[in-house]
């Protein structure tokens, strides 16, 4: 199909785009939109990066614009900087005897577009947009776009096996683009996803990043949990390993509306999967999640555990109790789980527990207006882990209300207590 596009989908990041596509066909070269840009424009999606395809090479884009980074020369790519935007500019390429089952051994230049788009994976990426926004689309992408298929470019046995990396971005697709895949890609992935052990770790957690990233990501899972993908890591992942005696449908309360924060969706899908918080900090650690990311996916893991071992029965007992896991956990993480978690997972407690934290005086020991120094000035007694356990209790008084966050009446309660002990 080579059609033009109508004007109405043209956003201006194209048009910015066309202005490189100029410059390189001034100097005798041809040039085209790829990738991603061309197929969300197609479905009328906001474009984030414009990527282009050529046939000069990085030493000729190089020659053409002054201002740009040589990102992957043995890939043929160079991010040209242009009018503060970046393109990344490659050269049409063929791949020819991957390696690892991941990288081409041999990566050639080549002079047609057609070999080029020929390499990509999925038909749905190997279009490409002209000057004149006239869309080449020799594999069908379009068609396959708006029936919602997702298919491979060639046969998908092959593709696999080539780069396993493509069953993940498979599976991510499907679910960005609430895309069917094809049968004998799906039969392709269950025969090949062995081969996802040869994919790292931080690649895996990229695509599930991203699949999780929309709103849509519980149909990713139940893809996941079907084809047992994840079963293949070069990381073992407990997660992957419940997936099979659970029920697809455990996963349907996990509500896109509510679970906005990405961290909230991995800490519910953990949660769904009945792991425990150290279980949790496993698989995370697996996936090369950062300290910080971490910390707060496990935080929530463990104050849902937390909660599911206490007891609510009466509202002060839930008082006393919300107010020890906040001494205990961060305060983010804490309302990270209140507002995003306990809807789905302690749907009885939500209401209650929302009206006993807004009703809360001060929410950490940072907040109280003395410090250990000041107990020990009063008490007389020298530093130990009492100073501590001291300032937590004095904190549960104030949040809830017993003692005002005042320097005289927390002396005088201080004074009492020692000489009652
Ligand atoms: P997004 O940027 O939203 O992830 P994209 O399609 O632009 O989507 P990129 O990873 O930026 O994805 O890759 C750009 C293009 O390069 C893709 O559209 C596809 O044509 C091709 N491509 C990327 N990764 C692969 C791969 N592993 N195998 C084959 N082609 C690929
Ligand atoms: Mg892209």
């Amino acid at each position: 199909m080579n059609n033009q596009l109508q004007k109405s989908n043209i956003q201006p990041a194209l048009v910015e785009a066309c202005l490189i596509l100029d410059q390189l066909q001034h100097a005798g070269f041809t040039a085209y939109i790829v990738g991603g840009a061309v197929r969300d424009t197609l479905v009328k999606r906001n474009i984030s990066d414009v990527d282009i395809a050529t046939s000069a090479t990085p030493e000729q884009v190089m020659a053409i614009f002054p201002r740009c980074i040589p990102t992957g020369l043995q890939h043929g790519t160079v991010t040209v900087l242009h009018y503060g935007h970046s393109y990344e500019v490659t050269t049409y390429r063929a791949e020819d005897h991957y390696k690892d089952h991941r990288r081409p051994e041999k990566v050639s230049f080549v002079e047609d577009i057609y070999a080029d788009l020929e390499r990509r994976d999925f038909t749905m990426n190997a279009m490409a947009l002209d000057r004149n926004f006239v869309l080449h689309d020799p594999f069908q992408g379009y068609s396959d776009l708006i029936n919602g298929q997702l298919r491979c470019v060639g046969k998908s046995d092959e593709r696999f096996q080539e780069d396993a990396l493509r069953m993940l971005r498979a599976v991510r697709f499907c679910t960005t683009y609430e895309l069917t895949p094809l049968l004998s890609l799906w039969r392709a992935i269950a025969k090949h996803r062995p081969l996802l052990a040869y994919i790292a770790m931080e690649r895996v957690n990229y695509e599930l990043t991203r699949m999780l990233s929309h709103r849509s990501f519980v149909s990713g899972i139940q893809l996941m949990q079907r084809n047992s993908l994840l079963l293949h890591t070069k990381e073992h992942l407990i997660v992957a390993g419940v997936w099979n005696d659970l029920e697809i449908g455990c996963f349907v309360k996990l509500n896109a509306d509510i679970l906005t924060h990405i961290d909230a969706r991995w800490a519910a899908i953990f949660i769904a999967s009945n792991l425990t918080s150290a279980q949790t900090a496993n698989d995370l650690r697996a996936l090369k999640f950062s300290n910080d990311q971490r910390a707060t996916i496990v935080g929530c893991v463990s104050i849902n555990e937390a909660v599911r071992q206490m007891h609510f029965e009466e509202e002060p007992l839930m008082e006393h109790t919300w107010v020890e896991l906040l001494l205990i956990h961060h305060l983010d993480q804490l309302e990270l789980w209140l507002y995003q978690l306990a809807p789905i997972f302690a749907p009885i407690l939500y209401e209650k527990l929302v009206v006993i934290h807004h009703s809360l005086r001060i929410y950490s020991v940072k907040e109280l207006c003395i410090r250990g120094n000041d107990l020990m000035k009063w008490t007389g007694q020298p530093a130990g882990a009492w100073v501590k356990e001291q300032l937590a209790h004095i904190m549960k008084q104030v949040a809830t209300g017993q003692l005002e966050n005042e320097r005289e009446q927390i002396q005088s309660y201080v004074k009492d207590k020692v000489e009652g002990e």
